[in-house]
C-alpha cells in the first residue's frame, strides 16, 4: 500500500482522531456480535503506545438518517472497548462541537474518548465541508481505519482528511493489502465464488473478477437469473427480470468460466417449514416451488473446482442460510474454503453474510483473510477506488 500508515508517524503529544468501524449489531443497548471493536484494536494499542495527549474516536452506527435516535447510540460501544482494551473509554453525548472540546481536554494524558454517531449530523453522508471541518477540530491528525466505510466519500472517512494529516491504520493497511494482491497477483488457479440475492449488485464484480478468474462459481439467488437466460422454468424463484440479458451477455462472453449450479433445493414456500425436495435445474421448478439452496451435485462440482485453487474469494451466500433448511449449500462452501486454506490456498471472505456463515460455523481461524466490510471489498474487488484510502497521505 503506496499510504502512509500508523507506523510511519510520531504520536506523541497529539490529539489523535480515529475514524473507526463500530457499526455492531446490538440487541437493545446490548453489543451482540465485538468482531468489528476486536478489529480496531491493533490501531489502537500502537497509537496508545506512541504516547499521544489523547486518543477519539468515531464512527457510525446503523442508518439513524441524520437525526438523533437513541437506538443508533454508540454509548453501549464504550464499556464494551474499555474491557477489550483494559483502560477507561469516556463517552461523549455529541459528535462535534464545544461539549466534545471539553471532553477532550478534560481526559487524563493518554485518555480515550468515544463520539456520538456521527450519522447523528445529517452532513455526515452529504461530505459536508462544515461537519468536516468540526471534526477536524477535534484532532492534530486523522487517522482512518474503518474500512467498512472507505467505499463512502462521507465527512468522517473524506471530509476530515483535508484539514488534517490524514494516515491509515492497521485494518485499513491489512485489508487494503490482501485484497489488493488477490485481484492483481493472485496465485492461480483463482477461483471466486458469489452468491446473494441479486445479479444487479454485483454485475460490476462478475465482470471484473470475470477478467482474472480461471473459474466463477454463482450461487444462490442470483444464480436464478442465469437460469432464466437459458430458458429454464423456474417456478416462484427470486428472478431479476431487469437482468438477464445481462446474464445472457455473460453467458456468452465467458460461458467456459462460468459454472452455474445444476441442481438446487426447492421449497413450497418460503419457510423454514416448507416441504423440500432436490431437483435438477435442467428440468425446471414446478409451478409454485422456488430454489432456496444449492444441491448436492453442485456441491460436489463446486468441490471439485475449488481442490485445485490457490486463490479463493467468496462473497455471498448459496441459499436463504438464514433458514436452517436452506443453509446447506452455504455452510458446505465455508467448510470448502476450510478446506482449501488448509491445503495452502490464499482464502478470503468478503464481509457480510458469507463471513457470518464462517463465523457460525466455527471456521474463522481456517480462512486466510475475513474483510470487515462487505461492500468495500467488493468495491475493492471490481478494482474500483476506494474515496477513503484516496483520500489519506501518500507514503
Ligand atoms: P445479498 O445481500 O445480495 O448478498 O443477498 C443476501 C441474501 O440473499 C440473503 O439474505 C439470502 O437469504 C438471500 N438469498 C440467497 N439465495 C436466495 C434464493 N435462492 N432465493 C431468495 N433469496 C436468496
Amino acid at each position: 500500500m503506496n499510504k502512509m500508515s500508523v507506523r510511519d508517524y510520531d504520536f506523541s503529544g497529539k490529539h489523535v482522531l480515529i475514524r473507526v468501524d463500530f457499526n455492531v449489531p446490538l440487541d437493545g443497548d446490548r453489543v451482540t456480535d465485538d468482531t468489528r471493536i476486536r478489529a480496531a484494536l491493533p490501531t489502537i494499542e500502537h497509537i496508545l503506545k506512541g504516547a499521544p495527549r489523547s486518543v477519539i474516536l468515531m464512527s457510525h452506527l446503523g442508518r439513524p438518517k441524520g437525526e438523533r435516535n437513541p437506538k443508533f447510540s454508540l454509548s453501549p460501544i464504550a464499556p464494551v472497548l474499555a474491557a477489550l482494551l483494559g483502560r477507561d473509554v469516556e463517552f461523549v453525548g455529541d459528535t462535534v462541537g464545544d461539549e466534545v472540546l471539553a471532553a477532550r481536554d478534560a481526559l487524563p494524558t493518554g485518555g480515550v474518548l468515544l463520539l456520538e454517531n456521527t450519522r447523528f449530523y445529517a452532513g455526515e453522508t452529504k461530505n459536508d465541508v462544515e461537519l468536516s471541518q468540526s471534526l477536524a477540530q477535534i484532532g492534530d491528525v486523522f487517522v482512518n481505519d474503518a474500512f467498512g466505510s472507505a467505499h463512502r466519500a462521507h465527512s468522517s472517512t473524506v471530509g476530515v482528511a483535508d484539514h488534517l494529516p490524514a494516515i491509515a491504520g492497521f485494518l485499513l493497511e491489512k485489508e487494503i493489502n490482501y485484497l489488493a494482491n488477490a485481484i492483481k497477483q493472485p496465485e492461480q488457479p483463482f477461483v471466486a465464488i458469489l452468491g446473494g440475492a441479486k445479479v444487479s449488485d454485483k454485475i460490476g464484480v462478475i465482470e471484473s473478477l470475470l477478467d482474472k478468474v480461471d473459474k466463477l462459481l454463482i450461487g444462490g439467488g442470483m444464480a436464478n437469473t442465469f437460469f432464466k437466460a437459458q430458458g429454464y422454468e423456474l417456478g416462484n424463484s427470486l428472478v431479476e427480470a431487469d437482468a438477464v440479458e445481462t446474464a445472457r451477455a455473460l453467458l456468452e462472453k465467458s460461458g467456459d468460466k462460468l459454472v452455474l449450479p445444476t441442481d438446487a433445493v426447492i421449497g413450497d414456500k418460503f419457510d423454514n417449514g416448507a416441504e423440500r425436495r432436490t431437483v435438477k435445474v435442467s428440468e425446471g421448478i414446478p409451478e409454485g416451488w422456488a430454489i432456496y439452496d444449492i444441491g448436492v451435485e453442485t456441491l460436489a462440482e463446486f468441490g471439485r473446482v475449488l481442490d485445485s485453487a490457490r486463490t479463493v474469494v467468496w462473497n455471498g451466500p448459496m441459499g436463504v442460510f438464514e433458514m436452517s433448511n436452506f443453509a446447506k449449500g452455504t455452510f458446505a462452501v465455508a467448510q470448502m474454503l476450510a478446506d482449501a486454506t488448509e491445503k495452502g490456498a490464499v482464502t478470503i471472505i468478503g464481509g457480510g453474510d458469507s463471513a457470518a456463515a464462517i463465523e457460525e460455523s466455527g471456521l474463522s481461524d481456517k480462512i486466510t483473510h475475513i474483510s470487515t466490510g462487505g461492500g468495500a471489498s467488493l468495491e475493492m474487488l471490481e478494482g474500483k477506488e476506494l474515496p477513503g484510502l484516496v483520500a489519506l497521505k501518500d507514503k
